[in-house]
């Protein structure tokens, strides 16, 4: 089946599941770009450390337990502890806010040792944070990087309300999130409707300026040995879902 004729079938897919309100995570072109298979929960770990388009596949499904209410919370006993002690090999960076509303290891159901994360409000990155992923991606060989925003995330409402004097360093986050706000004011929706999309925009520009990142990122990105993508959780099914035009823009897909 050629790639077109596969990317027809998936958007007739998604625009039943639109229509019968089903609750879907990762449909469509993503769904058709990673090869995910319907009613899949596990992918093996081993093989996400080694590879990345695999690592994605090991989120989504390790979600995909959290949100249908199977999590098995893997790696986590007394034994897989004491075999952390000798080193870690996550395979995953994820960016992620500070939110206690978004618990990484738990969303994604994985264990100790399996996620290396950093967190801020609105995911607002700093020196710190490239110096943070950069280790991940340099010492730790993690090939896989995920910002992560979130429905409803405080920081991003912040930010489009655009206020004159923000309290203290929150003006630092407000700065950092106020072109995807802009750009959502812009766009004439309601008010629930623009903080999506200012939450989407924000993690777009987040993986593109990762993407852009000198002096490590820049070059492993381009030549598709990481690969750095962007997803937002959905608060009430527990969903986290990939955004489209981060994926369809992996070299793997766009040469
Ligand atoms: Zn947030």
């Amino acid at each position: 089946m050629n790639l077109n004729y596969k990317l027809g079938i998936a958007s007739i897919l998604l625009l039943f599941g639109i229509l019968t309100n089903a609750k879907a995570q990762n449909t469509g072109t993503i769904a058709t770009l990673l090869e995910l298979e319907d009613n899949q929960y596990f992918a093996d770990r081993d093989s996400a450390y080694l590879d990345p388009y695999y690592g994605l596949k090991k989120l989504i499904y390790g979600n995909r337990r959290f949100a249908d209410d199977k999590s098995i919370r893997p790696r986590q006993t007394d034994a897989d502890l004491k075999s952390n002690e000798l080193g870690q090999a996550p395979f995953a960076t994820i960016i992620g806010c500070a939110d206690s509303r978004v618990p990484n290891e738990i969303i994604f159901d994985q264990g100790v040792g399996d996620l290396f994360i950093t967190r801020t409000a609105g995911q607002v990155m700093a020196e710190a944070s490239y110096g943070t992923i950069e280790y991940a991606t340099v010492v730790l060989e993690t090939k896989l990087i995920v910002v992560l925003g979130h429905q409803s995330c405080g920081a991003v409402g912040a930010a489009m309300k655009l206020p004159e004097n923000p309290p203290g360093h929150v003006v630092t986050l407000i700065n950092a999130i106020k072109p995807a706000s802009l750009r959502a004011k812009a766009a004439n929706l309601s008010a629930e409707d623009a903080l999506d999309y200012a939450v989407r925009e924000n993690v777009i520009e987040q993986v593109n300026m990762l993407r852009n990142l000198e002096p490590v990122l820049s070059r492993k990105s381009a030549s598709g040995e990481v690969l750095i993508v962007g997803a937002v959780y959905d608060l009430k099914s527990g969903y986290v879902n990939f955004i489209e035009e981060t994926i369809s823009s992996l070299p793997r897909f766009s040469n």
